[in-house]
Order: structure tokens, then sequence, then C-alpha cells
């Protein structure tokens, strides 16, 4: 705790606004204030961090270091005030000085270095493992630009860039003194030393520094203070340094030094499953892995300890397969540098690392150009060469003649390096995100690596931090639960079961219902500050935020929209509670269908809001620019929330589980997660529909699918498909949608929205159904909410410890 009582906080609070801005507290702005108590905070937090790390070198403990390429780690004041337990004091206070906590909030920038669920989960990764006591870190890249910010103009998403460094980040601190070198492009030498053995040289490189920049990750016991450590790409000042042999004091070639290196980490790619600007990623995948590993080694040396000790005290975590360079590099270090064998090395290496596998679309999986990969590291490439020999002999020994097996399972093959490969090959642990997904990697996608190494896979279903998800984003339900169960809960989310006993109290579920209410009414007042439209508290809100994707099937949700809006056109007295619908996503820049589509629902969402004979029936809006704060604000006010993926696509999901800790009934397909909510819900607790995934997955081996079938048989979607096509019913934007028609009809509809979309009307009408008998609406929705325990990223990270990393809380 910072503060013991408030009137010490207000002291102090004032104190440092004269002593550091030399103005008065009644001219301090919101960001005035933002700013200081960011830092009083960080500072207190400094002498906890400090201590931990004296503990974990002191004792030697293990660390596990998570490597991302992304971080979505939100806004941070709240969520540290929270785990430091000072919330309650600093809101008073402020409250008596005359500021808003909840306006103070919003003055901090909301760092976008992600672009959805893969960085969000690493973020909830960092809260769990701190307030769980492990020594567990980050290690990331500091974007200059995170993800675009999005804004819709006439209906069509902008891009502007996300300069969220603008006014400073009082959370980070630069390390200068961790600074390393990382080398790129140049050639390697092969000579013989005064031993006899190969030396291998690398010449000719070109030096780019990588300077650490700090996050300090506060646990919510607030003793436990991790490290988040972003690095951020800068120029070697003396030219003939950053050139190495290329020497020369040429001005302009060094500006364009400068300009190259810099780039490295200047943008976060806005693409979830596809890369472009491919040689500028895979310098920033380098970068990552090599500034990382050279200053976990560095750390590691101040142990004094033999290499051969490396695998018990460091545990290195790869976030999908973009830091799978770590591999290779490792290699390289402990090899060139510590001048190890390569059998030792690679039993050490293999042992260190672990994988997560994300995704199984293969547009996502990624694969390098061999020349690009041997020009910008030749070194590495070498390595990975040498990998892939060793690995491929070993194959043809198990599976002599077996030439279609090595073209599967190779690394190296035809012309591209495939890093999933090598992350499963040079690794000891594999895995999958959910039940489903981790099934399908180990029967279907990846079986032959299955059959080859069958103890390396397993399955770790994802999960959400219930502090920024719950205590966070949901203080009064947080409080209703404190008064209803007491406050185990908080450290022991599983207990939330407890709620079960309640569901059928009528007192209770009247206080779940006023809970929700009051977030529907804040959520509709900044809907209608940013719309201009009144919003019916009353309706059912009805809720699709996550980025934009076909597979995510917003099509489909917009499509039933169309449908019900044709419905009512035809017969205006139409018996249906008013629903709001509500979408949130970003598409990225290069993804034409993906925009297509949100420009298709604000077309619709225009058309219906202004409709006289729609009277308050249905509401559309699309909130522009999604992301962690706004979904903060958007989760806790949903009455039903969309995970509605193509089965089998959907690897998890994570926004699933966070509207289900805030009492909203998920419709969705069974995919992802889904699978393991419906396990513990049961039919009477969500609104399942549409193919299973192995009726999907079977239907892409065999065949059998016919979109155009279903749109001559089926009148309601021929009605909505014609009108994308015909100028009319949704204004005069008709023409511009001929692509999304012809996705679904002349490419076979890839995602089987026209085949669920039957079933899905039918879900739709029972939710119509269900939530017009409150109290059992009521019961459902505390059975989802004691029930989301289970997905608390604090279980799904104790799983990680013990049964990847192997290690333990540490005591402080
Ligand atoms: C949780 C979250 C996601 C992931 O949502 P899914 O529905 O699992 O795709 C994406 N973006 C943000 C900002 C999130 O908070």
């Amino acid at each position: 705790m910072l503060f013991t009582d408030k009137e010490r906080f207000k002291a102090a609070f004032t104190d440092k606004i004269v002593d550091q801005l030399g103005k008065p507290l009644e001219e301090a702005s919101g960001a005035d204030v933002f700013n200081i108590l960011g830092n009083m905070v960080r500072e207190q937090a400094g002498r906890n961090w400090a201590e931990t790390n004296r503990r974990y070198r002191q004792g030697q403990e293990k660390q596990v270091y998570y490597f991302s390429m992304e971080f979505l780690i939100g806004r941070l004041l709240g969520n540290n005030l929270l785990n430091m337990g000072d919330l309650e004091v600093v809101r008073d206070g402020l409250e008596e000085l005359g500021f808003r906590l909840d306006d103070i909030e919003e003055e901090e920038p909301d760092p976008g270095l992600g672009n959805g669920g893969l960085g969000r989960l690493a973020a909830c990764f960092m809260d769990s493992l701190a307030s769980l006591g492990y020594a567990g870190h980050g290690c990331g890249i500091r974007y200059k630009y995170g993800l675009f910010e999005q804004k819709i103009v006439d209906g069509y998403q902008v891009e502007l860039p996300d300069y969220w460094l603008q006014k400073g980040n009082v959370w980070e601190v630069r390390r200068e003194d961790k600074s390393v070198d990382v080398k790129f492009w140049g050639r390697v030498e092969t000579d013989v030393d005064s031993s006899g053995e190969l030396v291998f040289e690398h010449k000719d490189y070109e030096t780019v520094r990588a300077v650490p920049y700090d996050i300090p990750i506060i646990g919510a016991d607030e003793r436990h203070v991790n490290t988040l450590r972003n690095w951020s790409a800068e120029s070697v000042m003396q030219p003939s340094k950053a050139f190495g042999m290329r020497a020369g004091s040429d001005y302009h070639k060094f500006l364009e030094y400068k300009r190259s290196v810099e780039s490295i980490s200047e943008f976060l790619y806005p693409d979830d499953s596809r890369y472009e600007g491919k040689l500028l990623r895979l310098k920033q995948q380098y970068f990552m892995c090599s500034a990382g590993l050279q200053s976990i080694l560095r750390t590691f040396d101040k142990l004094g300890l033999p290499y051969t000790a490396l695998p018990d005290k460091v545990a290195l975590h790869i976030n999908d397969t973009h830091p799978t360079l770590v591999i290779p590099e490792l290699m390289r270090l402990l090899m060139d540098e510590k001048k190890m064998g390569w059998d030792q090395a690679w039993d050490i290496v293999t042992r260190m690392v672990s994988y997560t596998n994300h995704t199984i679309l293969s547009e996502a999986l990624e694969k390098w150009p061999v020349p690009m990969v041997r020009e910008l590291l030749p070194r590495v490439f070498q390595i990975i060469e040498e990998i892939n020999a060793r690995y491929c002999a070993e194959l043809l020994r198990r599976y002599p003649g077996d030439e279609g097996r090595l073209a599967d399972m190779a690394i190296i093959y035809g012309d591209q390096v495939r890093m999933a490969n090598l992350a499963i090959v040079g690794s000891h642990s594999v895995n999958g995100v959910a039940a489903l997904h981790t099934e399908i990697l180990r029967k279907r996608e990846m079986r032959l690596f299955d059959e080859m190494f069958p103890d390396r896979f397993n399955n770790k279903t994802n999960g959400i931090t219930h502090r920024r998800w719950l205590l966070h984003a949901n203080p009064q339900l947080k409080d209703l639960i404190d008064d209803t169960i007491g406050t185990r809960w908080k450290t022991h989310p599983q207990e939330l079961i407890g709620l079960i006993k309640y569901c059928e109290d009528a007192s209770f579920q009247e206080k779940i219902g006023e809970v929700k209410r009051a977030n529907k009414l804040r959520l509709a007042q900044y809907i209608e500050s940013r719309h201009g439209v009144k919003v019916n508290p009353d309706s059912i809100f009805d809720v699709q935020v996550k980025r934009l994707h076909a597979y995510k099937r917003q099509l489909l949700n917009i499509l039933h929209i169309m449908h019900l809006y044709n419905q009512i056109k035809a017969a205006p007295s139409m018996d249906i509670v008013p629903r709001t619908f509500i979408f949130g996503a970003k598409a990225a820049p290069s993804y034409h269908l993906a925009k297509r589509i949100i420009k298709l629902i604000n077309t619709v969402a225009h058309t219906v809001n202004n409709d006289k004979d729609v009277n308050g029936k249905l509401q559309i809006f699309f909130l522009e620019n999604y992301s962690v704060s706004l979904a903060e604000k958007i989760i806790p006010a949903a009455d039903v929330s969309e995970q509605i993926s193509t089965a089998s696509k959907e690897a998890s999901g994570t926004g699933n589980m966070k509207f289900m800790m805030n009492g909203a009934l998920t419709i969705g397909t069974m995919d992802g997660a889904n699978v393991e909510m419906h396990e513990m819900l049961g039919n009477e607790n969500m609104f399942l529909f549409g193919l299973s995934a192995e009726q999907v997955l079977d239907y892409y081996q065999h065949g059998g699918y016919y979109a155009r079938d279903i749109y001559n048989g089926d009148g309601r979607v021929k009605e909505v498909l014609d009108q994308l096509m015909n100028p009319g019913a949704f204004c005069c934007d008709g023409q511009d949608f001929g692509q999304i028609f012809h996705s679904l009809l002349d490419n076979n509809d890839e995602f089987f929205v026209l085949k669920d979309f039957a079933s899905y009307v039918e879900t739709h009408v029972e939710i119509d159904r269900a939530y017009r008998n409150r109290p059992e609406w009521l019961k459902k929705s505390i059975i989802n909410i004691a029930h989301s325990g289970k997905f608390s990223s604090d279980s799904t990270i104790s799983r990680y410890a013990s049964e990847i990393w192997n290690i333990r809380p540490v005591e402080l």
C-alpha cells in the first residue's frame, strides 16, 4: 500500500503537484494528475521491484522468460492501484480534491502493442505470473507506433498512426546500461583455432543497438514486481562500429543506416494472420530474440554457475512461432561465444524452450524464403541448416525411404524455412490453447509430429486475468460478489462457484440485474456521446467485439440483422424484445473483404437506426477503435456474447471468457474454449448452434457443401444476399457489396456462413424467448459468472508453471 489513509494521500499528492509542476493544485489538469499519480505509483513499485530482483538473484530462483512480439497490456494506472491495494484510498482522496479517478484513467494512452487475442493473452499472463509470485518476465518490442487507431468515416475504416509515446510513458524505465548489440547481414568465415576446433566468425555485419525499456509488472500482493522488457532499436553512433569491416565515414550512408535501423522497432504489424513486409518482420523477430537472449545470459552469468545449469535456472517460452529464432540464436550463443559443442548445446536449448501454437489457419503458418534468411542472418541460417540436416537424418532412420513424410516434416523444404516445424523440433513442449484446438493439432494438422514426439504435445486452455476483467472493469459486480460470498474468490477465483447457491435467490438475481443495468446505462451514455443517438437500456445488448476476420463471421451476424429488419418491414407489429447490436472490430489495412464487412455493418446500421418502421426494435452501433480500454467499457454491459466462429477455426478465444465472467450469455459454435464453457454450463445456460468442427473439417477434406443450394433453397438467405447486390433496401451503397456476395456464392462460402444461417436464426429466436423470463435469464447469468473462475489465467499459469516450466512461486 502506497498510502495508509486518505488524508496522507491527499497531502502527499498535493505536495508532489506543487513540487514537480510548480503550480497549485487548482491549476492542475487531468493529464497533470495522471502523470503525478503514475510517478508516485512507479516510485513505490520501484522499491519492491528492486527487492524482488534481489531476492530472485539471491535465491538463484529459476526464471521464465515469455517471448512475444505482442503485449497488449492496456492502461496500467487503475490495475496497478488495484494490485497495490490503493484503489479506494486514491479514488476517495482524488474525489475530495475535485478529480474523478475514472476521468484521470482516461488520460492514460492505451498502448496498442498487440493485434488481439495473442497479445492480450501475453498481458494476462504477465499479471498472473506476478500475482501468483512466479519469477516470470516478458520480452518484447517497444514499438514506437502501436496498432493503428481506427476511425469510421462515412462507414469506412480509416487508419491513423498510433503515436502512443507522444506524452511520454510514466511506467517505463530506459536501461541504457543493459543495452546489447545485434548483428545483421555480412558473411561467415570458417577457421580452425589453435586446438584444432572449427570456429565461425561473422564478418562485415551491420550492428544494431538494442536498448531495453523496462515496465514493472506489479503482482496482486504488491510485493512481487516482475519485468516486462521491451527492446528499442537504435543506431550505433560511430559509423565504423556500425558497419563493422565495411567501415566508412560517408555521412549519407550513415543516415540511411540510421533510418533503416530505427525502422526495426517502429511499427507493429497490423495483420494478425498474414505477414507483409517480410524482411522487416524477420528483422524484428531476430532483433527481439537475440537481444532478449543476450540479456538473459548476462543475468545468468552473474550467478557464477556452469552453462550446464542453464535449464535448471531459465525457461524460455515462445508465444506462437514469431520468436522461434530463439532456438538457433541460443545455439549460436552457446557454441560460438560460450564454446560449447553441438550435442550439449542442443540438449540445453531443447530443455529450455517451450512453444505455444495459436492457430491452424494455414495462411498464418510462418515461412521465410531461404535466401532472405541466409543473407540477413548468415550464421543463424547455417545453424538452422544443421538442425534440419540432423533431424532429417533421424527421420529417415525412423522411417526409411519415407520421402513423403520428410516433405511434410522438414524444417527447410524447397525454398522455405518453416518456423512451426523448427519450433516443434527445437522445444520440449508444444501446447495448444484449448482442448479442441490441441486435439485438432494432434489428430490432424500435426499428426506426424505427434507420432514422432508423443510426449511433446499438451493442452493449456487460455485464460484471462479476473483482476482486470472483473475487479477493475466491473467494480459493482465485484462488490456484490464480496457481499454475497466473501472476498476469498479474489485470490482463488475458482471459488466464484460459491455463487451457484444463490442462482435461484430472487433478491440476489435482482441485484445482479441492477448491476447489469447500471453498466448498460454507462455504455448507453458512451454510445450517445459518440453517435448522438439515445440507446434503450431495456433492450438486449447483443455484442460482437474482436478482430474482423472472415472466420470470426461478423458477416453471419450482420446478415441475421438484415433478416430481422426484413421481417420487421414485412410485419411492423412483430413481437420481439428490442435488441441493440454492438460491434467493435479492426480490420487489417490490406484485408479488403474485412473492410467491406465493416462498411456493410455501418450501412445497415444507418438504414435501420433511421427507419421509423423499426420503432425502437432494433438498433445497431459500430464502436470505433476497439481496444483493451474500450473492451473494459463494453463487456460488463453485454447481455449476449457473440462467439460464432466457423467451428475448428478459433483456437481458443478469450473474449468469450471475459463476457462469461461478466454475466453475459453466449451464443456460440462448438469451437475453441466455447466447448469447455459448454461442458460446465450445459445447454440450458449457453446457446449453441451450427456445424461441429468435425463436420467442417470433413467438408474441407471431402467436399459436399454447395453454398448456392442454400441460396436457392432458403428464401431468407436469398433475400438478404440479393440485397447486397441491389441498391434499394440499404440505401444507395448496394453495388459496393458485390465482393461479399461473390465470396459467399462464387467462392462457395469458405466459412460456412450460409450453412449455419438457419440454425443461427433459430437460436436467436430462443434467446428472445429466454430473455422474456427475467428470473430464468438472471439465473443463467449467475451460473455463467459462477463457473468463470475456471478461466482465470491464474489457473492457466499454474499449469504452465508446474507442467511446462517446472517452477514454483517464490516466497518474498
Ligand atoms: C480479449 C481481446 C481480444 C480477443 O478477443 P477474441 O474474441 O478472443 O478474439 C482482442 N482484442 C482485445 C482488445 C481484447 O481485449
